[in-house]
């Protein structure tokens, strides 16, 4: 079966043959249907992410079940699931007060299975499994907690961005305390996950949507998705024009591309009480300077957001029953399709900033 590996950063992926040995205990070999093209991955192939190669990078996907290890009992072959890129492990201390998001165990073993290896390897050498899923690969095996089984409606590719993007942008909304009926929201970024962000804040009931890129082709895409005002930070000041428009600030902003800049925009967009969410990823080691003073006399909130703030399985769910009652847009998000041979093109376009979201079709 064939996979797309890494080998080392800033080298593009290599379409190879790879073997794939049987599910053990508490495992499951699916069949891959759709993958998303995310910024997380490409964080690896730009060196931005670190951790040990070769590896199968994809962790936004959907599959078929075709069989089972021992003692799996949460799905059988010819389930259609939604993987999830977090297996938690349900024992740690994160899984046991309620964020099994943020698992330990996950954490801790990374690229394998929970035994420390992985199934994939080429010739004697074993080959990691991005997020224990590495989903750029026509089959896998992946631990029976990251199978989310799903009703045969929901489309595979609508599936496979329920599998990150839509729950991590969505989720940072919805599941954030501070988010309320009538805010004002400035969202910084808006890819995959920046768009998720803005549809969320239109089912939270915002007043106002202010979506932030410096990408005009990008803003025009955001108005489809609820986007009641848009910013081209390249042109104007981005913080002075939130400040215009909201009357002196918005209660909630989003980084969902995460950087020293767009982090910083975010709290010094917010009114007093505001509260900045992070939910993009920056690379490894990099930091923002704070004004101090402002976030005391302010009394504003800086919080990060990863998986959609909860148990992904839990949002998944919502987020399923809202796609097949029309209240999200996925199938809008999706605006390229590629082969697994054609992957890295995807990562192309990903880098030249085209909108929407870009999925493999297995
Ligand atoms: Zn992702
Ligand atoms: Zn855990």
């Amino acid at each position: 079966m064939k996979a797309a590996v890494l080998y080392e950063a800033n080298t593009p992926l290599v379409v190879e043959e790879l073997n794939l040995s049987s599910p053990k205990a508490g495992e499951v070999k699916v069949r891959m249907a759709a993958a998303g093209v995310c910024a997380s991955d490409h964080h690896w192939m730009t060196g931005d992410a670190h951790g040990p190669m070769p590896i199968v990078l994809g962790h936004e996907g959907a599959a078929v079940v075709e069989e089972v290890g021992q003692g799996v009992t949460r799905v059988k072959p010819g389930d259609r699931c939604i993987l999830s890129f977090v297996s938690s492990c349900g024992y740690c201390r994160l899984c046991r007060t309620g964020s099994p998001q943020l698992c330990d165990t996950a954490g801790i073993t990374g690229p394998t299975l929970f035994d420390g290896t992985t199934r994939l390897s080429k010739g004697k050498t074993p080959v990691y499994q991005m997020a224990k899923v590495g989903i750029f690969s026509e089959m896998g095996v992946v631990p029976e907690q990251a199978c989310h089984k799903m009703p045969d409606s929901v489309p595979f590719e609508v599936a496979a961005l329920i599998g990150c993007s839509v729950t991590t942008g969505v989720g940072a909304v919805i599941n954030n305390p501070a988010s309320r009926p009538g805010s004002t929201v400035a969202v910084f970024g808006c890819g995959g996950v920046g768009l998720n962000v803005i549809q969320g804040a239109k089912i939270m009931g915002a007043s106002r949507i202010i979506a932030v890129d410096i990408y005009n082709h990008k803003l025009e895409f955001t108005y489809k998705f609820g986007a009641t005002d848009v910013i081209n930070s390249k042109e104007v000041d981005a913080v002075q024009e939130i400040k215009n428009l909201t009357g002196g600030g918005v209660d909630l902003a989003f980084d969902s591309f995460g950087s020293a800049i767009t982090t910083s925009a975010s709290v010094n967009s917010l009114r007093k009480n505001g509260t900045a969410v992070l939910v993009g990823l920056a690379p490894v080691g990099a930091e923002v300077p704070i004004n101090m003073v402002e976030l005391v006399r302010s009394q504003k909130t800086l919080i990060g957001s990863y998986y959609g703030s909860a148990s992904s399985h839990e949002t998944f769910d919502k987020l399923i029953d809202w796609y097949l009652k029309g209240k999200l847009s996925i199938d809008e998000l999706i605006t390229r399709r590629y082969a697994l041979d054609a992957i890295n093109e995807g990562f192309d376009a990903l880098s030249r900033g085209e909108d929407g979201r870009g999925v493999i079709i297995f």
